[in-house]
């Protein structure tokens, strides 16, 4: 996909081309005004650019560099279609280079104090929150997420960031009673080395931080690969990581060619662990690629979330909670809802309210005055994919509630839709939709709803809405999923250990359990100590 927008010249309308005029604006002025602002995208680009928030080039030993050949990438507003700005496309020799400048800044990095990189972290997080309205209209143009939510991810990334400072200080190790008189038995961590970090477009921030964070906090230095679609993020977040005192050369972010980068990160004996968050099938290539130099891997991968309402639940809470797990950052994350099974006994009740619900969903650019609930589509073709499932679930039968089409607004934006008589012969049914489409279920028995919501071969986020206190234990350790939410549709928090089962993925993110990651338990055995 991204290969098609690499691009030499502009073909599009471009918002740098229209911003050019402003740039002689003081740096302050972003800042000061932040609140009185004109919420229009070209306007918003246009401050984020003179106030230096808007980088283009890639991360380098903590110089800003060109791709070597000149390529560039366009980045664009995924709401308007219009080009933000044209980042470097870089490749495998910068991604070698990138490795290079890690794996130097690892010897001295890795050797710091754990006290030293934990207030390091600790300044990265002051600058990200002081910062994240910024961030949060960055995230908002690259990514089309409203403006309240990108600006709360930022929150939520920063979070890591502060969460894993304090974390830093409490890596310990262990005394082993010995099995002889003489011998003292130790164990000690230590820092796996280069980390390849590979980030999808969703969480253009927390994905990042949710890697960094631990990484570095242990001593790990990074070379980090956002997604072509949301760059800028990134690169904003390294710059300020910098400025918080991390060494230059400990983040790397390199961006372009995505199996260039990622063939030349599984190439290197250098880096040590690949953790990626994306598609199944990317996850699949890079655990198989990373076997040839025997890569520590963590992968969080797709998921196929079941939302199960039982005829006991609260309804007004199971309303909310599926909705806000279902529409989250209209429905393209891989934790939100992709089924949601209803008890028969509920289910018109259900079916009835939630529809009122979604009807009454906002749908609209992220700057939008006021709240809007649903942004766009990331790209024409995640655009493709939520037509073609839910023409394909129409055409075997399937009922529309509400919406079922694209949005008047034209461009990305779809309408917030519900489904009902769903087959599991629908390809929605079985795949990730990936956008604002919430297909209905019809169950009978809980053993029913258990036995469907396991059949799958994901096994990441599952949610349960009931108000019987042994059913929700019962149900909750009978599914086969890394997450369960019980009343509840927004679960991730960084105290938390986030990741999936099945082809879902390997190993935690977040939380005391998501450093392990990033560390090797090496024993020591000391002889003749008597
Ligand atoms: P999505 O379909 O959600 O974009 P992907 O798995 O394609 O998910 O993308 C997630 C991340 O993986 C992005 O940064 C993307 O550029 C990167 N990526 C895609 N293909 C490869 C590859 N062959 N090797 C390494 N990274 C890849």
């Amino acid at each position: 996909m991204a290969s098609a927008r690499i691009a030499t010249a502009f073909t599009r309308r471009s918002l740098t081309h229209r911003f050019a005029a402003t740039r002689t604006q003081p740096r302050s002025l972003f800042c000061c005004q932040a609140h009185q602002m004109s919420t229009d995208a070209s306007s918003v680009a246009a401050r984020l650019s003179s106030s230096g928030f808007i980088r283009s080039q890639g991360f380098i030993g903590g110089k800003w560099t060109d791709a070597y050949d000149g390529k560039t990438i366009e980045v664009i507003n995924p709401a308007t279609g219009e080009v933000i700005t044209n980042v470097s496309c870089m490749g495998a020799r910068e991604t070698n280079d990138a490795i290079a400048s890690a794996q130097e800044a690892f010897v001295s990095w890795s050797k710091v104090t754990a006290a030293e990189r934990s207030k390091c972290l600790r300044k990265w997080y002051d600058l990200l929150m002081s910062h994240k309205e910024e961030l949060g209209q960055l995230m908002t143009l690259e990514q089309g997420k409203p403006l309240k939510e990108a600006i709360g991810e930022v929150g939520y990334g920063a979070s890591f960031v502060e969460f894993f400072a304090e974390e830093a200080k409490r890596v310990y190790g262990d005394i082993i009673p010995a099995t002889l008189p003489d011998r003292r038995l130790f164990v000690v961590k230590q820092p796996v080395g280069v980390v390849g970090a590979i980030t999808p477009w969703n969480f253009p921030l927390a994905m990042i931080t949710r890697k960094v964070a631990p990484a570095l906090a242990c001593g790990c230095t990074v070379v980090v690969k956002p997604s072509e679609f949301t760059p800028l993020t990134a690169l904003a977040a390294a710059e300020l990581s910098v400025q918080a005192g991390i060494p230059r050369g400990a983040v790397n972010v390199v961006m372009g060619n995505a199996s260039e980068i990622g063939d030349a990160l599984l190439a290197s004996p250098q880096v040590r662990k690949i953790t990626f968050t994306g598609s199944t099938a990317v996850g699949k290539k890079l655990m198989a690629g990373a076997a040839a130099t025997v890569k520590k891997v963590s992968l969080e991968l797709g998921g196929n979330a079941p939302c199960i309402i039982f005829d006991d639940a609260d309804l007004d809470v199971a309303v909310k909670g599926a909705l806000a797990s279902k529409f989250r950052n209209s429905g393209q994350t891989c934790v939100c809802a992709n089924r949601v099974l209803v008890q028969e006994g509920i289910y018109e009740k259900f079916a009835d309210a939630f529809s009122k619900a979604v009807k009454n969903m906002k749908v609209g650019h992220g700057f939008t005055e006021g709240a809007v609930d649903v942004g766009p589509l990331i790209n024409d073709a995640a655009m493709h994919k939520v037509e073609s499932f839910v023409q394909d679930a129409i055409s075997k039968g399937a009922k529309v509630l509400v919406g079922g089409k694209k949005h008047s607004l034209g461009m990305r934006f779809y309408e917030p839709t519900v489904l009902t008589d769903i087959k599991n012969e629908m390809i929605l049914a079985r795949e990730e939709i990936f956008g604002p489409v919430a297909p209905l279920q019809k169950f009978k028995t809980e053993e029913e709803a258990i036995r469907r919501a396991n059949d799958t071969n994901a096994g990441l986020a599952a949610y349960i809405f009931t108000t019987n206190m042994q059913r929700s234990w019962r149900v909750s350790e009978a599914l086969e999923y890394g997450l369960v939410g019980v009343n509840e549709g927004l679960i991730s928090t960084e105290v938390a250990p986030f990741g999936g089962v099945k082809q879902s993925g390997l190993g935690r993110e977040g939380s005391k359990y998501g450093i392990d990651e990033y560390l090797e338990m090496k024993y020591i055995c000391m002889g003749n100590m008597n």
